[in-house]
């Protein structure tokens, strides 16, 4: 029996995670953590019945221990009741489903602890790839993407495990704003960037889809996860969201996962790998789609995605000085105190601005995280 510790139960993954669990009723939940919301962590908890629960705040822990009191559950806080979740000795895989670079440590954690790790949370793999991969593989531990993107290149790679690739058809729907230019753009409000057209995700993740940061992240992700340069990994603009992503053989011969929309597919691959289960909902209707279509990116209005790639190739901390300055910058738009356009000004102005750093350590990705903030908060 599979047994899970979940970080960021309360967030989109988190709860689609728990969705899957309860309709097998086969997994035990081992542990379960998130950031504030200690409402619905509690309602988990009474549900799941974990070991251990963790939150980022002493004073939310400290109300939520007062709330299970009438249970055996234990009540952590901050990065050290995460790290707890994601090394609890009960757990065999680790679901990283927080948002950010917070997931750094907790992930290293884990793959020490040599539990599996189900991962969602790409910000850890764009930022500390270098330092993920070869540890995963050092501890013999599996690290089994949740992304629907990656899943459908890691369902596409099997049974092929020996076979060369060359390339990742890698599938975006393009976001709300496809085909639009960038007078178009001007005056986005965040109510509009919110408004995905297939995917129903966390707010971070929904506004990065907007301006194809998301899809750059995930072809650094990708590049981590499957080995292979950022050459060899094509964006497709295919707004139907049908074809999660393919693989392209040698010969030629290109494999794909297809599906609906619907996140709980590749979350339920990764717990029951290399099984395949029952899942409930809608089926993929091929005569009710009719039409696939395919376009190239727009990276001119869309410069989210090119400068993913300058920093992917640039390696080092680039990646980290991307992904954070656009942490901020995103925070920055969903608190209206700066425009759409802004997010990817900042992004470039931030890659210009901080020195770069070859194979950076733990404490340098961190550090280069703080830098850039400093830089945004000083000029924004
Ligand atoms: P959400 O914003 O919906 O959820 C984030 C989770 O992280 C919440 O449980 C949140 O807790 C928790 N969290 C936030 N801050 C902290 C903290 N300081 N300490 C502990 N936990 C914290 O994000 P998503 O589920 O959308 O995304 C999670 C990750 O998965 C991201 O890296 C994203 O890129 C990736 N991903 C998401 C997809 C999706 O469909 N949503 C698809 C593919 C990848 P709280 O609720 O208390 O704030």
């Amino acid at each position: 029996m599979r047994h899970i510790s979940i970080l960021g139960s309360t967030g989109s993954i988190g709860t689609q995670t728990l969705d899957v669990v309860r309709e097998h009723g086969d997994i035990k939940v081992s542990a379960l953590s998130c950031g504030r919301n200690i409402k619905l962590l509690e309602k988990q908890a009474r549900e799941f019945k974990p070991s251990l629960v963790s939150v980022w705040d002493k004073n939310d822990a400290e109300e939520l221990r007062v709330k299970l009191a009438d249970t055996d559950i234990k009540v952590s806080y901050g990065m050290e009741g995460l790290i707890e979740s994601a090394t609890i000795e009960d757990a065999d895989m680790i679901v990283t489903a927080i948002v950010g670079m917070l997931g750094i440590r907790p992930t290293i954690a884990a793959i020490k602890a040599k539990k599996a790790i189900a991962l969602a949370n790409k910000e850890t793999l764009v930022t500390a790839g270098h330092i993920i991969i070869p540890l995963a593989k050092e501890y013999g531990v599996p690290i089994l993407p949740v992304d629907s993107e990656h899943s459908a290149i890691f369902q596409s790679l099997q049974g092929n495990k020996h076979n060369k690739i060359s390339k990742i058809l890698l599938t975006a729907s393009g976001g709300p704003f496809r085909g639009k230019n960038i007078s178009e753009l001007k005056n986005i409000q965040v109510e509009d960037a919110l408004k995905h057209p297939n995917w129903t995700m966390g707010r971070k993740i929904t506004i990065d889809s907007s301006t194809l940061v998301n899809k750059g992240l995930e072809v650094i992700e990708a590049k981590w996860l499957f080995g292979v340069g950022t050459d060899k990994i094509e964006v497709i603009v295919h707004p139907q969201s049908v074809i999660h992503s393919a693989v392209e053989y040698e010969d030629g011969a290109v494999m794909a996962q297809l599906g609906t929309p619907d996140m709980r597919l590749p979350i339920q691959y990764a717990l029951y790998y290399p099984d395949r289960r029952t899942l409930s909902g809608k089926r993929l209707d091929l005569f009710d789609i009719g039409q696939l279509t395919f376009e190239r990116p727009d990276t001119n209005t869309f410069k989210g995605l090119s400068l993913a790639i300058m920093a992917a190739k640039k390696g080092g901390n680039m990646p980290t000085v991307f992904n954070a300055a656009n942490e901020k910058a995103v925070a920055l738009f969903l608190d209206k105190k700066i425009k759409y356009l802004e997010i990817i000004d900042i992004i470039g102005q931030s890659m210009n601005e901080i020195s770069y750093i070859d194979d950076p350590k733990v404490e340098q990705i961190l550090e280069t995280e703080k830098m850039t903030y400093d830089f945004i908060s000083k000029r924004w």
